[in-house]
C-alpha cells in the first residue's frame, strides 16, 4: 500500500426510501429557511410537489436546468434566487439540477441540499464543469461541493431503462478511473470494488425488472460510492473526452460516457492490467471488450454516429482533447484520440 492523503466526506448523506420527506428537516438543520427548488423542465411537477412539500420553507422555484450548465441558464437562475430572497438551494434531479445548484452556490455562497435522481454523481464531488460559447471548463472549490446529498431510491423508480443503463455505465466510469488515478487511496478503492460488483449483478435484473426496487437499492448505492470517488480522485483521459463532446457538440452525457466507457478504458488497459484487477475480474480479461458486450447486453447504444457527431467533429474534438496536457496512466497523440473516437463512432468492439 503506498503514501496516501484522505480528505475526508465532509457531506452528510440521507439515504434508503421514502427520504424526500426528510428535505424540510435537513433544511431546518442547516439553519436555512428559505429554500429555492430547482429542476430541470421534464421534473418540473416533481418540483413543483416538492415546493408545496416545503411549506413555509420554500422560496419558489426554477425549472429551466438544463445540460452542460450554460451560464446563460444560471444568470436567470440567480435572479430567480434573488427574487425569492432564498438562502438556500434544493436541487432534485440528475447531474442537470444539481449542477444547477453548484453554480449557484459558487456565486452566492447558498447552501445546498441536493436530491440526485440519477447515478451520474455530481453530488459527492466539488466539480463544476460550466459551458459558454461551446466550451466547457471545469473547477473545483469547496464552495461547489453539496452540503446534504438525500439519496431517496424511490425517486428513481421513474428511470427509464436506457437511461438506467446508460447513467449506471456512467458511475462505473467514476469508478474505473478511480482504479488507476495516481492519488487514489483504499477508502475509495474498497467503495469502488464493491460498487463495481453491485452494478455488474444488480444492473441486468433492473433492465428486466425496472421496478425492482432492491435492485434499485443496489445500484444507487453503487452510484453513491462512485460519486465519492469522482469527487476524491483524479480522472484521466475517458472524463476528457466526454467532456470535451459534451462541451463543443452538447454531446448527452450518460450516452457519450456510455459509448466511449469500453474504447478509454480498453486503451488504458495494457498500460495499468494489476490496477484494473477489480474491473477485469467481472467484466472479462480484456477490459474494454468485457465493458463493450456487458453494455451491449443491457441495450446500451454503442456508436457515437447515433448521437449525430460527424467526422469533422472527432477531428475537432481530438484536437480539443490534446491542448491541455493531463495525467493519464498510458500516453496518447491526437491521432491515438483519432482512432479511439473512430472505434466509438462506428462502435467497434474494442
Ligand atoms: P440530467 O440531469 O440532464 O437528466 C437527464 C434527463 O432525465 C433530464 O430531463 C432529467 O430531468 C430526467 N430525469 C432525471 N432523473 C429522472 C428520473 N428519476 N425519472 C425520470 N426522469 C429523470 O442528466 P445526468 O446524466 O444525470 O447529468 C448530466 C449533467 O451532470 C451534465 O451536465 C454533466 O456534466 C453533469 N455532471 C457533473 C458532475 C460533476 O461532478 N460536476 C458529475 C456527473 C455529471
Amino acid at each position: 500500500m503506498n503514501r496516501f492523503a484522505f480528505a475526508g466526506m465532509p457531506q452528510r448523506v440521507v439515504f434508503g426510501p421514502g427520504t424526500l420527506g426528510d428535505t424540510a428537516a435537513e433544511v431546518v438543520r442547516l439553519g436555512r429557511s428559505r429554500a429555492l427548488v430547482l429542476t430541470t423542465a421534464s421534473q418540473k411537477a416533481a418540483g413543483a410537489a416538492l415546493l408545496a412539500q416545503l411549506g413555509s420553507l420554500g422560496a419558489g422555484s426554477f425549472a429551466g436546468a438544463v445540460m452542460h450548465t450554460p451560464v446563460e441558464v444560471t444568470e436567470q437562475a440567480m435572479a430567480a434566487l434573488a427574487a425569492g430572497n432564498a438562502d438556500c438551494v434544493v436541487a432534485l434531479g440528475g447531474g442537470s439540477a444539481i449542477g444547477l445548484a453548484k453554480a449557484l452556490a459558487l456565486r452566492s455562497g447558498v447552501d445546498q441540499v441536493v436530491i440526485p435522481t440519477t447515478y451520474a454523481g455530481s453530488e459527492m464531488t466539488d466539480i463544476l464543469g460550466e459551458t459558454k460559447s461551446g466550451v466547457k471548463t471545469t473547477q473545483r472549490s469547496p464552495e461547489i461541493r453539496p452540503e446534504v446529498v438525500i439519496y431517496d431510491v424511490d425517486l428513481t423508480l421513474s428511470l427509464p431503462v436506457g437511461l438506467t443503463v446508460t447513467s449506471a455505465l456512467n458511475a462505473i466510469a467514476h469508478g474505473a478511473e478511480a482504479l488507476y488515478a495516481p492519488d487514489r487511496n483504499p477508502v475509495v478503492l474498497a467503495m469502488v470494488a464493491q460498487a463495481l460488483g453491485l452494478f455488474h449483478s444488480a444492473l441486468p435484473m433492473l433492465v428486466a425488472a425496472p421496478g425492482n426496487r432492491d435492485a434499485r437499492a443496489r445500484v444507487f448505492y453503487a452510484a453513491w460510492c462512485c460519486s465519492v470517488a469522482l469527487g476524491q480522485v483524479s480522472m484521466a483521459l475517458h472524463h476528457k473526452l466526454c467532456h470535451v463532446l459534451g462541451g463543443a457538440f452538447n454531446a448527452p452525457h450518460a450516452e457519450t460516457h456510455a459509448i466511449l466507457l469500453p474504447h478509454t478504458i480498453g486503451f488504458n488497459a495494457g498500460a495499468v492490467p494489476d490496477l484494473l484487477v477489480p474491473l477485469t475480474a467481472l467484466f472479462g480479461d480484456s477490459a474494454g471488450a468485457g465493458l463493450h458486450d456487458f453494455a451491449a447486453r443491457l441495450g446500451a447504444p454503442t456508436r457515437l454516429a447515433d448521437l449525430g457527431l460527424s467526422l469533422a467533429d472527432l477531428d475537432h474534438a481530438a484536437a480539443l482533447a490534446v491542448k491541455v496536457p493531463y495525467p493519464n496512466p498510458r500516453a496518447f497523440t491526437q491521432g491515438d484520440i483519432r482512432a479511439i473516437l473512430q472505434n466509438a463512432w462506428d462502435g467497434v468492439r474494442p
